[in-house]
C-alpha cells in the first residue's frame, strides 16, 4: 500500500515496486506479483480466480466437480471444467497418449493421492490400466455433460496449473498491469517489467540452485521432472509421472523438461508428456509441432537440449548445452 502524496516523483517509484501475495492452493506455493496502480485490487481477483479453480478442479476435495464426476461417472460442468478436460482429451491424443488425463486409478494405486506411498503389484496395474482407454470418454459439447465408464476417473494435475496461470495473466491484462505468476517453480509472466524490461525466469535444477535463466514477454514457463514428487523404497525412486503404457512412474532418460509457450496451459500438459516420451521421441514431437512452442530439456548426463527459438535468451547455469536443430 502506498500513502498518495503532492509529490508526483514518490507515487511513480512506489507503483515501480512489485505488490506480492502468498497463496497455498492446488498443493502448491502459489507467489503473485503485480505492477502498477490496479495491483492491489488484481490480487484479490486473482486469489478468488484460484480458489475457484481448485475447488472445481482438486481430487482431493470430495465436492469439487471432478470428485463429483469421478465418483457419478458422469456430470454436467461448468465452463472451466469441461474446456479444461476437452483440452486434455485433444493434447492426449496429440501426444499419443503419453500425456493421458485419466491417470488417476494408476495415481491411487501407488499411493499419490493419500501420500501412502506403495508398489502395486503387476496385476493391479494391470486391472487399473483398463480404465485409461482415452477414447472411452463421451463429451456433449450442447449440455457441458461428460460421461466416464466405470472405474474411469480424470485428474487434471498435468494441466491445471497451466491452466490457472492462463486465467490469472488475463486477470492482469484486463486490469491493466504487469506481473508474474508463480504456481510451485511454474511461471507466467506479462509483456513488461516496469521500465519495460523483460522478466528474467529461474528454472529449478534437478540437483540443486539453477538449471538457467531464461528472458521471457508473455510467456508461460513450466518444467516437469521425477525430481518434484516422489517416495522412495530400497534406494529406489518413484515419481509422480506415469507412464501411461505401463502404469508405473516413466522410465525417462530425461530429467527434467521445461515448456516455453504463450499458451501456459498447453505448456503444462506438454512439460508432463515430453518427460513420459523421453529424449528421442520428445524432441521428434517437438520438430513436428515447434510452431507453437520452445522446449529446455536437462538429460541425465546432466546435457540440455534447447530448442533454436528461446536459445538466445537462455542462460545456462553451468550445463553444457546443445540446440536442437529444426
Ligand atoms: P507438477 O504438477 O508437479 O508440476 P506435472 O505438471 O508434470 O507436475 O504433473 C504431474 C501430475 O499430473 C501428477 O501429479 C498427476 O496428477 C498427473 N499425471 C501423472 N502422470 C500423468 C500423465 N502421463 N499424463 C497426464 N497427467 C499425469
Ligand atoms: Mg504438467
Amino acid at each position: 500500500m502506498f500513502i498518495i502524496t503532492a509529490c508526483n516523483n514518490i507515487k511513480l517509484q512506489e507503483t515501480k515496486k512489485p505488490l506480492t501475495k502468498e497463496i497455498f492452493a492446488m498443493d502448491t506455493e502459489i507467489t503473485l506479483t503485480c505492477y502498477g496502480e490496479n495491483a492491489e485490487r488484481t490480487l484479490s481477483e486473482a486469489e478468488e480466480r484460484i480458489k475457484e479453480i481448485d475447488g472445481l478442479m482438486s481430487t482431493g476435495k470430495a465436492d469439487s466437480e471432478i470428485s463429483q464426476l469421478n465418483k457419478k461417472g458422469n456430470a454436467k460442468l461448468s465452463n472451466d471444467v469441461y474446456y479444461l478436460i476437452k483440452r486434455a482429451v485433444e493434447i492426449s491424443k496429440k501426444t499419443n497418449g503419453a500425456f493421458n488425463p485419466l491417470m488417476y486409478p494408476i495415481m491411487k494405486l501407488w499411493g499419490f493421492d493419500t501420500k501412502r506411498y506403495r508398489i502395486p503389484g503387476e496385476k493391479e496395474i494391470k486391472e487399473k490400466l483398463e480404465f485409461t482407454d482415452i477414447n472411452s470418454i463421451v463429451s456433449d459439447e450442447n449440455t457441458r455433460k461428460i460421461s466416464l465408464k466405470k472405474g474411469m476417473e480424470i485428474d487434471l494435475g498435468g494441466i491445471a496449473k497451466g491452466f490457472t496461470s492462463d486465467e490469472l495473466i488475463k486477470i492482469f491484462k484486463k486490469n491493466g498491469v504487469d506481473g508474474l505468476v508463480n504456481l510451485g517453480g511454474n511461471v507466467s509472466v506479462t509483456e513488461r517489467k516496469p521500465e519495460n524490461k523483460p522478466y528474467k525466469v529461474g528454472i529449478r535444477s534437478p540437483y540443486s540452485g539453477l538449471l538457467g535463466v531464461v528472458t521471457v514477454r508473455d510467456k508461460s514457463v513450466i518444467t516437469s521432472g521425477g525430481y518434484e514428487r516422489y517416495f522412495e523404497k530400497n534406494g529406489i525412486r518413484y515419481h509422480h509421472i506415469m507412464e501411461p503404457s505401463t502404469g508405473k512412474p516413466a522410465n525417462s532418460d530425461l530429467l527434467s523438461v521445461t515448456v516455453i509457450s504463450k499458451d501456459g496451459m498447453y505448456a503444462d500438459a506438454l512439460s508432463t508428456g515430453i518427460f513420459v516420451m523421453g529424449k528421442k521421441t520428445g524432441i521428434a514431437f517437438f520438430k513436428q509441432n515447434h510452431e507453437k512452442f520452445d522446449i529446455i530439456l536437462l538429460d541425465k548426463k546432466s546435457k540440455i537440449y534447447v530448442s533454436n527459438g528461446i536459445k538466445n535468451e537462455f542462460i545456462s547455469k553451468g550445463f553444457d548445452v546443445e540446440v536442437i536443430k529444426e
